[in-house]
């Protein structure tokens, strides 16, 4: 199955043993977001949570 990337458009072939790949075949709509670009969302969300606990 062809899935887009929603941050980077980046198009991936996916199969049944990716984690996503079950919700993905409910729910052609949900939002797919490619391995390298939940690691920036990651970092950013622990960033974010990092520099608001200092103030
Ligand atoms: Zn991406």
């Amino acid at each position: 199955m062809k899935v887009r990337c929603a941050i980077c458009g980046k198009e991936e072939e996916i199969n049944k043993v990716h984690k996503d790949y079950n919700k993905l075949m409910e729910n052609p709509q949900a939002v797919y977001i490619c391995q390298a670009c939940r690691i920036i969302l990651s970092s950013q969300a622990t960033r974010e949570h990092v520099s608001r606990g200092k103030r």
